[in-house]
């Protein structure tokens, strides 16, 4: 009997090793992480340079307040500003902390500008941005706010992509747009490049903020630094997590100058978020993330990964309906229960992460080889090929 929590539908099998793609089981089995722990470990397991670093630093200091500078922090928000259209940034230990943050800030930006009362944000069917009260009212998923009283209020949804239903959706009282560039949870998702520049237009025209939630989707997943880019667009205010820390407890809210200057002393804060430790470790990784040839690797892998997810699915029409991919950020919408088909993958020592629309996830470390693609499809086949003789 476990003592945590039951929320999670887990799994038996555990890990005591990681090496790269490689996980190893407490029952000595090897498997290859296709789930990279959903989209988190971009540099792989155990990446010497970054154990260096994190090593070098648990000797030296963990934890200071806030209430200091901390030069870590300092260092990973000037790279992350470098290199996005952000001026600022507030570091976090979670997604949903970077969401509660951008949302903060979007509120207290026309509040500043004396419209407090706009303060509704409008976000997209499908959406997912975290687990607290304020993100799950975000996110408008109706299985996750059961039971949990009173829905926060100030958020409206519209269907995903339609920019008709949004432009209706626009009150006196909207401050925000707010979704994924690509939905990660409800399906992979892509939202095209010509919606995401008809929402900033939009946004012009209204005087409304873009908010880009790219917790799952940003960080190189798609072979840009962050989705936006491929559409030539910038949000006012962006939520980051998952990969940034490659796997320590670390987030951030991005936001421009204009916006972010709202969020004076007193409005905001957190006791760990941007601790040097988990700075150390973002900056570890950001310099593996930002080496060169590093997106066009993803890039590279990317579409060596869909091509031979492409055989597949004319190998086996039955299993596979679709494939939905961008950089390493991949979804295979299967015929089987999406459960049953991350069972079959897991037993063919094959790791992968179901979301909705009954797809299943790759989301493999972006420094993974063409030789570890290649293994892994040897592996679903073999894990298809089981499910399809079940
Ligand atoms: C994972 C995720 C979150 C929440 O991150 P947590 O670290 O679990 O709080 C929010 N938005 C998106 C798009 C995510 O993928």
């Amino acid at each position: 009997m476990s003592a945590l929590y039951k929320n999670y539908a887990r799994s038996e099998v555990a890990f005591e090793r990681g090496e790269g793609v490689r996980l190893f089981s407490t029952t000595g089995d090897e498997y290859y992480d296709f789930a990279g722990g959903i989209a988190v470990n971009v540099v792989g397991h155990a990446d010497p340079h970054v154990v260096n670093a994190i090593k070098k630093q648990a000797e030296n200091l963990w934890h200071v307040s806030n209430v200091f500078t901390i030069p870590e922090a300092e260092k990973l928000a000037q790279r992350l500003v470098d290199v996005s259209f952000a001026d600022m940034a507030f570091f976090t230990n979670s997604g949903a902390e970077a969401m509660e943050c951008a949302i903060k800030t979007a509120r207290r930006y026309f509040y500043d500008l004396g419209e407090p009362d706009r303060y509704e944000i409008i976000t997209m069917e499908g959406a997912f941005h975290g687990r607290t009260l304020g993100t799950i009212a975000a996110g408008g998923n109706p299985s996750y706010l059961e039971g949990f009283g009173p829905k926060a209020e100030g958020f409206v949804q519209v269907p995903r992509g339609d920019i008709d239903a949004l432009k209706k959706a626009i009150t006196p009282k909207t401050a925000a747009i707010l979704f994924e560039p690509i939905q990660g949870e409800s399906g992979i998702n892509i939202l095209d490049v010509e919606f995401l520049r008809d929402v900033r237009k939009l946004c012009d025209e209204h005087g409304l903020l873009l908010v880009l939630d790219e917790i799952q989707c940003g960080y190189g997943r798609t072979g840009k630094m962050f989705a936006y880019e491929w559409a030539g667009i910038e949000p006012d205010i962006m939520a980051l997590a998952k990969g940034i820390g490659g796997g320590f407890p670390l987030g951030a809210c991005l936001a421009t100058d204009k916006v972010g200057s709202a969020m004076v002393p007193g409005t905001h804060g957190s006791t760990y978020g941007g601790n040097p430790l988990a700075c150390t470790v973002g900056n570890a990784v950001f310099d593996r993330v930002s080496e060169e040839g590093f997106l066009d690797h993803v890039q590279e892998m990317g579409k060596h990964l869909a091509w031979h997810l492409q055989q597949l699915a004319q190998k086996y029409p039955d299993q596979i309906v679709e494939i939905r991919a961008k950089g390493l950020m991949v979804g295979i919408k299967v015929s089987s229960p999406v459960g049953d088909v991350v069972a079959a993958l897991r037993d063919a020592k094959l790791l992968t992460v179901g979301a909705g629309d009954n797809v299943v996830r790759m989301l493999p470390p972006l420094t993974v080889t063409k030789d570890e693609i290649d293994e892994a499809i040897r592996r679903m086949d073999a894990g298809l090929k089981s499910l399809a003789s079940a």
